[in-house]
């Protein structure tokens, strides 16, 4: 019997028993993880932006940015993106500092295994050969992908980011290392969606340079690799570099909820709502949500919910409706938001920050009738 289980091992998990092991919660107290994987790959990098609060710097080599571009077909904007910063951190990187806080805690089990089921009643988590009480919470961070269909429906839209990255090394200086392009919209629209560029340089000659799509469809490998090399050598004008890594994945965006609280297993990550359906960030929302759990722990409160807003929900929703039916241009909505609202005021915005009256000047930015319509059809 274990006084916690945490079933995945995954941003959100790790980040769970990171900061438990950090609170003194586990003091007396017994956290039994499983997870299939070692996390020792480099699976991901998270970008994301902050108002440098302390605990970054706990992270270890964490990129970090003050500037940032966007491009437009025909507007180029430069940004010092103070009180922000934008930063990055490898998954690699990640998973290890979080395994080495975890090995300090003697109280901590790390179970190699799946999870294939789970019982509220009995407060149960079965592996294919054991099963596990748990006395107080099971923490589920695992997404399964099996639960997609019935993302979609009446107001439930789901999409996927998709993306093809390249760490890439150029021969000659291309790339200014303070400064990320945080958006590109100079790459061919697409129908039903959005698509672009981002690039997050480490040096004059190497940078991660990355293709995405917002849609429902996902394509063929092939297609990724075509629009990422028309990206560098068309547009960016690169014709000698030397590919050193790669990213290709997809993030679920939805504003339906994946999984609902059962008796005592809380749903965390990406399975509670920690992607914000707009963008497929989630980092931050994570901490959030891990920091309410923590303080939910200490204080005896039984609230594990994620604070979320319903007017922002509710842009959510809009948005992702209006991409995924193809009611506006995507790239031209992105582009008119972009440009004409200052990118801090839009980190605010998706931060979910924003007065009414802000939001109402962002929103007079991009076209009004396929909004107007979206609205509609969201509200019926
Ligand atoms: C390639 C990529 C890049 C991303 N980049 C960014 C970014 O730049 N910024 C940002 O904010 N967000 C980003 N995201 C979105 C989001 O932050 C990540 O997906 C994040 O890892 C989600 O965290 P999570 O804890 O929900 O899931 P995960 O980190 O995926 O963790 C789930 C864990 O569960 C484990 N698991 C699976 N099945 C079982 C099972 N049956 N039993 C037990 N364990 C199981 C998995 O092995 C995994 O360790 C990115 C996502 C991807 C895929």
């Amino acid at each position: 019997m274990y006084d916690y289980v945490i079933g995945g091992a995954g941003l959100a998990g790790l980040t769970l028993a990171w900061k438990m092991v950090e609170s003194g919660i586990l003091s007396g107290k017994t956290l039994l993880i499983i997870e299939p994987d070692n996390k020792s790959k480099n699976d991901r990098t998270w970008s994301f932006w902050n108002e440098n609060e302390p605990w970054l710097t706990q992270l270890p080599t964490l990129k970090k940015w003050n500037e940032a571009e966007i491009w437009g077909h025909n507007y180029h904007k430069i940004y010092t993106l103070n009180p922000f910063s934008y930063y990055k951190i490898e998954g690699k990187e990640f998973y290890e500092f979080a395994k080495l806080q975890i090995q300090s805690c003697p109280n901590i089990t790390w179970l190699k295994d799946s999870v294939i089921g789970e019982d509220a009643n009995s407060q149960q988590v079965f592996t294919p050969t054991h099963s596990f009480r748990f006395k107080e919470y099971f923490f589920k961070n695992y997404f399964n992908s099996s639960l997609l269909p019935s993302l979609n429906g009446k107001g439930k839209h789901f999409i996927w980011q998709h993306f093809l990255g390249w760490t890439i090394r150029t021969k000659t200086e291309q790339f200014k290392p303070d400064v990320i392009t945080y958006m590109d919209m100079r790459v061919p629209a697409i129908e039903k969606g959005l698509s672009f560029a981002y690039i997050l340089p480490t040096s004059e000659t190497e940078a991660l340079v990355e293709y995405t799509l917002f849609s429902a469809d996902l394509w063929e490998k092939n297609a990724y690799q075509k629009a990422l090399v028309n990206y560098i050598e068309q547009i960016l004008g690169i014709s000698e570099y030397k590919i050193l890594d790669e990213e290709f994945n997809k993030i679920p965006m939805t504003n339906a909820v994946f999984a609902k609280r059962e008796k005592n297993i809380i749903p965390i990550g990406t399975l509670a709502g920690t992607v914000k359906p707009s963008t497929g960030y989630s980092f931050i929302r994570n901490f959030r949500h891990v920091q309410k759990i923590i303080r939910s722990l200490l204080s005896g409160s039984d609230d594990f919910s994620i604070d979320a807003s319903l007017r922002f929900k509710f842009y959510d929703e809009v948005l992702i409706n209006v991409l995924k039916t193809g009611k506006a241009d995507g790239q031209q909505v992105f582009q008119l938001m972009y440009e004409q609202n200052d990118l801090r005021l839009l980190f605010r915005f998706l931060n979910e920050e924003t007065s009414l009256l802000q939001d109402l000047k962002i929103m007079n930015s991009v076209p009004k009738m396929p909004f107007v319509k979206a609205v509609w059809e969201e509200l019926l």
